[in-house]
């Protein structure tokens, strides 16, 4: 989003360093109000997917022909980079699916902190890819407002079924056997999850926005369009329910998980679950993330940074590193049996 300086006229950034926009020509600093909030409302306050009025009017929606993302630009941006694939071929499109913003966390720090945190990071990873990092400056660093919604549901479960877990013994020739135990189960599960981050955009997948979590939502801001300039936002191309539903498997997944711990096994043969989702609250909020993109032998690649804490998602691995240790291992064993075939003799 861009917004120009009210002393000159040129481009603002929102700078987390001064906490305010600074203008890219005069050096002018304007200080952006931090409302600390992060209330959640229940289902019923639930605004149908309706836009934060002044917001929707400032942005309109682009699709990009390359890699399909859609990013929302406001009037004054003419022409961009895609922070998906890096490339330029953006054309207007004619979605627009804004719902209403509670929150922000904003970006603690920039474009310059991130390109230095994850060239950091990066040197320190044996396995990863750094060639293909090699060239990059602050240009493959592009910083964007990932939507999300952050919910709070407390749950009450009964269940019964059969569980099972496998066990080794030894009989009495000394043998080594595996067996699997079998055990009924049933009773009840009460327990209150707290913000379940369900991503509301199909660019960043679910599992890629876990792999930089968390977020520390104490520090959530109440939403101002002032935190954006400078960066983008992602297109919310998902429905509240259909994230709610997210949620819910999130949730059902880790009772599941909770339920074999308490019985002390690892597979579930039967169950039947009945969970009930009571007091339901939930946050529309905007997540800073940064994404680092590089292109080499006519290859993308994407690697997505949280930018509150600057922690990574998945680097591309460096093949040739990784093959030369499943050799470097192999030959060890092999080594191990030969030494061993030796000295038994
Ligand atoms: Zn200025
Ligand atoms: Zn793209």
């Amino acid at each position: 989003m861009l917004k120009n300086c009210e002393n000159c006229g040129g481009q603002l950034h929102f700078s987390p360093k001064d906490k305010g926009n600074v203008c890219s020509s005069c050096g002018s600093v304007f200080p952006v109000q931090y409302n600390y909030s992060f209330n959640k409302k229940t289902f019923d306050e639930h605004t149908m997917d309706q836009s934060t009025d002044e917001l929707a009017n400032s942005l309109r929606s682009f699709k990009c022909k390359s890699c399909g993302a859609n990013v929302m630009l406001t009037k004054f941006q003419m022409q961009t980079v895609c922070p998906y694939c890096g490339n330029t071929t953006i054309v207007k499109s004619k979605s627009k699916n804004l719902l209403y913003i509670d929150s922000i966390l904003p970006f603690t720090f920039g474009k310059a902190d991130a390109l230095k945190k994850f060239k950091n990071t990066l040197n320190k990873k044996f396995y990863a890819n750094k060639k293909v990092f090699k060239k990059i400056d602050e240009n493959n660093v592009s910083g964007i407002y990932a939507n999300a919604f952050v919910f709070d549901i407390s749950t009450a479960s009964t269940y019964s079924g059969v569980f099972s877990y496998t066990a080794s013994y030894r009989t009495r020739d000394g043998k080594v056997r595996t067996k699997t135990y079998y055990k009924d189960v049933s009773g009840i599960f009460d327990k209150a999850y707290k913000n379940i981050t369900v991503e509301a955009n199909s660019n960043i997948e679910q599992e890629e926005l876990y792999s930089v979590m968390p977020f520390e939502y104490g520090s959530a801001v109440e939403f101002k369009e002032d935190f954006m300039y400078g960066y983008m936002l992602e297109y919310k191309d998902k429905m509240f329910n259909s994230c709610v539903a997210t949620a819910e498997t999130i949730i059902k997944e880790d009772i599941k998980k909770q339920l074999l711990n308490k019985h002390g096994c690892t597979k579930i043969e039967r169950l039947t679950l009945n969970t009930d989702y009571i007091d339901r609250r939930y946050n529309y909020c905007l997540l800073p993330i940064y994404l680092i993109t590089s292109e080499a032998k006519n290859k993308r690649y994407k690697v997505i940074m949280n930018g509150q804490t600057g922690k990574l998602g998945k680097l591309p691995k460096d093949k040739v590193r990784v093959f030369l240790t499943i050799l470097f291992v192999c030959l060890l064993i092999v080594g191990g049996i030969l030494l061993y075939m030796y000295f038994s003799k």
